[in-house]
């Protein structure tokens, strides 16, 4: 970018450009090299400014939430990362019955529709709705992120996901046109929202109109009140839980791969006797085979190398290939 058009996208954002940003700062993994900008937008009108900008010069683009399923390159990204900044992260309710007090048998039961925008962290949210007494997101406890990627992965755990408790998501196309989708146009399988899919390139592939079609701005969530002491316990159960089977100290991205109908990942993986199996600083996590680590100056490239050393011996072994979940950048 010369120094005109950088001029000119700095005048477009109230918060500093960072140029030449190493992405690992902006991962979970600790992993990848630098984007040519990081610019994080504060508002919906300088999301859309940006967008402009970045379509009219033809310039690469990609959003980030926390980065936390997401193996971003060693030579980083050749564009620019988009962050979405405070003014994306509120959250309401749209009724009035949230304030049930006191708790009877009779109220339990309501609907509430809560309003979020899709910087939120998903853990912010889950406090939120706990303090409310709303339940249904109870499986999200513990799982890292923002509630944009959180949409966009459907995460989920415990055999629940965002999909269940979607009413609607917002999204921004890069022309500048926000559109409210109800969820029954949305089309959402396992860690994966189909209607987006197509943009999230895999290893080695790029594309050429450079980042998303759109971005999700914020999401509707259809929860339910319930009772208060019983949705923090079984939040805290579930944090609990997995504290217990997963590792503590190393970065990752969390389950690297997705399971495979009827069976999970981490037991086929570490039924081939990968646990502790390295390249370079990548490692399969000895505590949970699903977790591919990195156990200290991993490159994208080590985690690569060993993500398909764990594909080859799993398909030589039980002949499924597994998928990854992780995105790629
Ligand atoms: C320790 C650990 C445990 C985890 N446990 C779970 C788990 O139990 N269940 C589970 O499902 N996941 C789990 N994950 C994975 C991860 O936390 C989730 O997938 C999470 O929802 C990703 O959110 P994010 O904001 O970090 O998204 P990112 O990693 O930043 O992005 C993920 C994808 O979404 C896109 N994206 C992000 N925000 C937007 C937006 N606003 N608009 C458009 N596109 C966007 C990105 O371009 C990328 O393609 C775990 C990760 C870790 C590190």
């Amino acid at each position: 970018m010369d120094g005109e058009l950088k001029q000119k996208l700095a005048s477009l954002v109230s918060s500093p450009v960072l140029w030449d940003c190493p992405l690992r700062d902006y991962t979970s993994f600790a992993i990848g090299g630098p984007a040519m900008a990081l610019v994080r937008v504060e508002d919906l009108l300088e999301l859309q400014r940006v967008l402009h900008f970045l379509q009219e010069q033809k310039i690469l683009w990609r959003i980030i939430g926390k980065g936390t399923n997401l193996l971003v390159n060693d030579s980083g990204f050749a564009g620019v990362i988009l962050i979405l900044g405070k003014g994306f992260s509120r959250i309401s309710s749209l009724k009035t019955e949230l304030n049930p007090v006191p708790q009877t048998s009779a109220n339990i039961g309501d609907g509430s529709v809560v309003q979020v925008g899709a910087a939120c962290s998903l853990a912010r949210l889950v406090d939120w709705c706990t303090d409310q007494g709303l339940t249904g997101l109870e499986f999200a406890a513990g799982i890292p992120g923002t509630v944009g990627g959180a949409v966009i992965m459907n995460a989920g755990a415990w055999g629940r996901e965002m999909a269940g408790v979607l009413r609607a998501v917002t999204v921004i196309t890069p022309a500048g046109d926000i559109t409210t989708l109800p969820r029954a146009e949305l089309d959402f399988g396992y860690r994966i929202w189909h209607d987006y899919s197509s943009q999230s390139p895999g290893v080695g592939e790029t594309r050429e109109n450079g980042g998303a079609k759109l971005v999700v701005v914020g999401v509707e969530l259809q929860l339910v009140l319930g009772d208060k002491e019983q949705i923090r316990n079984l939040c805290q159960s579930y944090r609990e839980k997995r504290r217990l089977k997963q590792p503590k100290k190393e970065c990752s991205a969390g389950s690297f791969f997705k399971n495979p109908e009827g069976d999970a990942a981490g037991r086929l993986i570490e039924a081939s006797g990968l646990k502790g199996v390295r390249v370079g600083g990548a490692m399969v996590s000895p505590v949970h085979a699903n977790f591919l680590v990195n156990s200290g100056g991993a490159t994208a490239e080590d985690v690569v190398s060993l993500m398909k050393k764990v594909q080859a011996a799993v398909q030589k072994d039980s002949g499924i290939l597994l998928e990854p979940e992780v995105h790629f950048l």
